[in-house]
């Protein structure tokens, strides 16, 4: 038996990034960025005030209060926008809007509230003076050029996945189109003929084919394209011609579920094994023993157990980290987080995956175990928030030992 390391290793190196697009922006998102985006002019791109208020000379203001006031004469009205071509002088004011380039000669902006011209009805008129109550500092409610990102910058490095707050950014800095590597394209069968459709009615001896639709949304959620290929019937035959399917698609990656243990009618194993090539079959751990990896005529293959748990730890374990190396991404593993048991915990001596809840107890993160942890039994995965990893070769644990957990919200 491999270990789960090796196994992820081997797995790994039939991988590499794919190839780069540009994308357009609204579809950048999720895709991960093949290229450094370099800043082609400064952020704010000019000063610009933070207050609606007036534009004016700080000097002008030293000493006054409320109490004091001074009194500035308004020589424009600066809506977001519009360059003013004034240049504000000592004892002068223009009236300006968040956002509105501030005027040359203009070094601080007094926010309305702190004259008293404290009104921003939309179309009222400025004044023709404004009286001010407080000191400004130099600079204050001004956003200078280039404050957040000069011309130039390096601010976005190749491997990073484009988020919602990196498209506003990329928007921000003109980038209509970005640089991305390709989504990889993984196509998804299950086997096995007990399987019906969700929206057949069940009937003897068949279940519910479940392991299409937690894999295709798995695919989805760590930014590959499935191509459901559906359900096929446990027949070489039928899962050749499948697999023919897949290498038809293009894609690069094809997955299925179940047929590749030691049953009687466990033929996909099979079948990779004549027309392609298989690499290993089997990997210490629980659950997901039995998992098939190799190739059919050049295209990676993955075949995952078909217990529902096995499937979905088989894809976590080995499939998330090929399609984060085929997407771009150079970070592959899950964040873990140490958490202490609340309870004994046994395991067989395989690298295990358990089912846990982690709370949060006292300031520290604790767990304990959801149910029934046998591999058919999806309830007590979809109970759990995390996986809790249980090294190969111990057998058993007490309460309070430390754990690393993965948890199951995160993309990546
Ligand atoms: P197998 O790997 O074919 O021996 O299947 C192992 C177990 O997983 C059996 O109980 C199957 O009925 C079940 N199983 C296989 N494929 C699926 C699927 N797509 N959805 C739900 N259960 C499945
Ligand atoms: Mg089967």
């Amino acid at each position: 038996l491999l270990s789960v390391a090796e196994a992820r290793d081997r797995l790994l190196a039939n991988f590499s990034p794919l190839g780069t697009i540009k994308a357009p922006l609204a579809q950048a998102i999720g895709k991960v960025l093949a290229d450094e985006i370099v800043a082609q002019f400064d952020l704010p791109p000019f000063r610009n005030a933070s207050m609606d208020g007036f534009a004016i000379c700080y000097a002008d203001l030293v000493g006054i209060s409320r109490e004091n006031p001074g009194k500035l004469r308004v020589v424009a009205d600066i809506p977001a926008g519009q360059v003013a071509p004034v240049k504000i002088l000592r004892g002068q004011a223009a009236r300006i809007m968040t956002g509105a380039p501030v005027p040359e000669g203009s070094d601080a902006v007094i926010p309305v509230e702190d004259t008293d011209f404290n009104q921003r009805q939309p179309g009222l008129a400025a004044p023709e003076w404004v009286k001010v109550y407080k000191e400004m500092k130099p600079g204050e409610n001004i956003r200078s050029q280039g404050q957040d990102v000069y011309e130039g910058e390096d601010v976005m490095q190749p491997g990073h996945r484009i988020r919602p707050q990196d498209v506003g950014f990329l928007a921000m800095l003109g980038v209509a189109e970005v640089p991305v590597h390709r989504s990889p394209r993984i196509a998804i069968f299950s086997t096995g003929d007990e399987l019906i459709p969700v929206d057949s009615p069940l009937i003897a001896g068949k279940i519910h084919d479940s392991n299409t639709y937690t894999l295709v949304a798995l695919v989805e959620k760590y930014g590959g394209i499935p191509l459901n290929l559906g359900i096929v019937p446990d027949q070489a035959e039928a899962v050749k011609e499948c697999l023919d399917l897949a290498v038809a698609k293009e894609a690069d990656l094809i997955l299925s579920s179940a047929g590749v243990s030691v049953g009687a009618f466990d033929f996909v194993r099979n079948v990779v094994e004549q027309y392609g090539l298989l690499s290993f079959w089997r990997v210490n751990m629980r659950p997901g023993k039995p998992l098939a990896v190799g190739e059919y005529l050049g295209t990676p293959f993955v075949g995952l157990p078909g217990n529902p748990v096995s499937a979905f730890v088989g894809f976590e374990v080995f499939v998330r980290p090929a399609i984060m190396k085929m997407a771009g991404i150079t970070f592959l593993n899950h964040l873990t987080q140490a958490v202490f048991l609340l309870e004994p915990i046994e395991s067989d001596g395989r690298e295990s995956y358990l089912r846990a809840i982690v709370e949060n107890r006292d300031g520290r993160l604790a767990a304990y175990l959801t149910g029934h942890q046998g591999s058919g039994n999806l309830r007590s995965l979809v109970q759990a928030n995390a996986l809790l990893l249980i090294p190969s070769g111990v057998k058993s644990l007490p309460a309070g030992a430390e754990v690393a957990a993965w948890f199951l919200g995160e993309v990546c």
